[in-house]
């Protein structure tokens, strides 16, 4: 967390639900509230104990209605506070964290947590693919925590495989990207299929001498490869950013979740290549985030547990 954007001044900018839920209708209707009855913007004041705006001719809008607010009945205070908590700490928190923070129940933390990660998820997914110099890796998370060796060895049996792909930083076009998927296993097929859906074929493609990768010339990829025998780095021939994220990933799950189940690995890996991706922005991550909820559609929320 830096000085500029502290907790100090996040609770002093979102003291009360009501200033919450002003910073939520400034989201959803950035030109102002557009009245359908008036037919033009006009000036919504706040009903009394109800989380709704109302013109002056008596037409009502409620900024919480469709987004991942919607129904709540926990503090839009607590919402905040739990989604500034998530995209500033830097190795994330766990929903026992949220539920011991807020006092909440743990259910409802869980639910919170769910929910602060359909946007990361979300935003992660701006549909663009990853160009320039690519580096490309993958690793294993459980089991015995050993990587691969790079002949294949089909005894050992990792637990699950992330594979991941970070788009080194591009002079005048902002930082790196990164996109972590969890993939069933380490066929070259499975590797391919993920490069050729997330990474634009004119990009250089730079892995290191895994088998799995030796399709990628023949699929148009410019591709470079790290020979480890090499105790040197061959010019840009490098994955260092890819493995770096690897460590940052492995803290995380080591130390903030100790275990993350299958089920929710992309969930969790979701969360980390969002903070990872945005981290550049700092004091920006929590408005960032929040501005998610206009592109997250709730439809039905009982629905969503
Ligand atoms: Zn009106």
């Amino acid at each position: 967390m830096n000085d500029k954007f502290n907790l100090d001044s996040f609770l002093k900018k979102y003291k009360d639900d009501e200033a919450c839920l002003k910073h939520i209708k400034s989201i959803k209707y950035p030109g102002g509230v557009f009245c359908e009855k008036c037919q033009k913007v006009t000036n919504f004041t706040k009903v009394q104990n109800r989380p709704v705006y109302q013109c002056s001719c008596g037409h009502q809008v409620s900024p919480l209605a469709g987004t991942i607010f919607e129904k709540t009945t926990t503090s839009l205070q607590y919402w905040f506070y739990a989604i500034f908590i998530m995209s500033v700490t830097r190795s994330g928190v766990s929903a026992k964290q949220l539920q011991r923070e807020l006092g909440v129940t743990y259910k409802t933390a869980w639910r919170m947590f769910k929910q602060i990660r359909i946007l990361m998820a979300n935003a992660n997914n701006d549909g663009g693919l990853l160009d320039g110099t690519v580096e490309v890796d993958e690793t294993f998370i459980g089991g015995k925590g050993v990587n691969r060796k790079f002949k294949p060895n089909f005894n050992e049996i990792p637990k699950e495989v992330i594979m991941g792909m970070v788009q080194r930083s591009k002079i005048g076009k902002g930082g790196d990207k990164a996109y972590l998927k969890h993939i069933p296993n380490t066929g070259k097929w499975t590797l391919l299929k993920q490069i050729k859906d997330h990474i634009d074929s004119q990009a250089r493609v730079i892995t290191d001498e895994y088998y799995g990768y030796t399709q990628l010339k023949y699929q148009g990829y410019n591709h470079d490869f790290v020979t480890h025998k090499e105790t040197y780095v061959v010019g840009d021939i490098y994955t260092q950013n890819v493995e770096n994220l690897w460590s940052i990933l492995k803290r995380g799950i080591y130390g903030v979740y100790r275990v993350v189940s299958k089920k929710y690995l992309q969930a969790y890996i979701d969360e980390y290549s969002w903070r990872y991706n945005n981290r550049k922005y700092q004091d920006k991550m929590f408005e960032m985030l929040l501005k998610e909820i206009n592109n997250v559609k709730v439809i039905s929320p009982a629905k969503i547990t």
